[in-house]
């Protein structure tokens, strides 16, 4: 079977705990966990297309945009990383009709362990997906907020106390401190917050969302696979956790990373 299209964050399903993924190539949407265990070559065509606006581009610029469409696109504008700058509550965005639909939701500020233990914020409507983009093995809910800028500043608050950023290494070699205490640590994040962020804890929810991702074999000294680099990337699928696949001989892709690139994937 053969496959051609440009590459774009694989879609996950949630089935009790067990996560699977599918990758959107063109018109087929490719079932990527039937994928474990067999070969796969992806080949790398020399072309990227903005997942904004299409046109082709040389470069990718913060994960798939041209540059034009970078420094225009709400999409990749500086709230997207720093939340606690988003500005549409003050009528201020690139673009109000979409942050309307993006910042001006209601948000979740959440703990998860994907690698580490970490804080992170997302739209309500995004629960559980984004944790699944993440590869978190396990989330907790802390807050819940009217919009994308007070998430982000529970969340800038909450960093004083825990990372903000997902240890890819350890996320795809497993290691996800076991022992944490998820409502505990819950416990102590509200404990920390200010009075006028405290009123959006949620106190009674105690709910542990866990993850089980689709591995047959977790790699132990993973690198890193880069398309800039070298065109092409083969093996046997040994796993899917996050946005990453794992292939035999220890090399991993974040195929989010690489969004835009055009590819051909093979299965043999
Ligand atoms: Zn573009």
């Amino acid at each position: 079977m053969q496959y051609q299209g440009n590459l774009i964050k694989m879609s996950s399903k949630l089935d009790g705990d067990n996560v699977s993924y599918s990758l959107r190539l063109d018109e087929d949407e490719v079932d990527m966990t039937q994928m474990l265990g067999k070969s796969l070559t992806l080949t790398y065509q020399n072309k990227i297309n903005c997942i904004k606006c299409g046109k082709e581009t040389k470069k990718s610029f913060g994960q798939g945009f041209c540059y034009p469409c970078f420094t225009t696109a709400p999409e990749a504008s500086e709230c997207v990383l720093r939340p606690d700058r988003c500005k549409a509550h003050l009528g201020i965005s690139r673009d109000m009709a979409w942050s309307e639909d993006h910042c001006l939701k209601p948000h979740i500020v959440y703990l998860a362990v994907s690698g580490g233990l970490k804080v992170g914020i997302t739209r309500l409507s995004q629960v559980p997906t984004r944790w699944i983009d993440q590869g978190a093995e396990r989330a907790i809910r802390l807050c819940q907020v009217p919009n994308r800028h007070i998430a982000g500043v529970v969340e800038k608050f909450l960093m004083k106390l825990f990372g903000d950023k997902t240890n890819w290494k350890k996320m795809v070699t497993n290691e996800d401190l076991p022992g944490i205490d998820l409502p505990a640590e819950k416990e102590k994040a509200l404990d920390s917050l200010p009075p006028e962020l405290r009123q959006y804890a949620l106190f009674d929810d105690q709910e542990v969302f866990d993850f089980s991702y689709p591995v047959n074999q977790w790699p132990v000294n993973p690198s890193q696979h880069n398309f800039d680099k070298e065109m092409v990337i083969q093996g046997k699928l040994q796993g899917i956790r996050g946005q990453y696949l794992f292939f035999e001989g220890e090399k991993v892709l974040n195929v989010r990373r690489f969004s835009g690139y055009k590819i051909q994937l093979s299965v043999d």
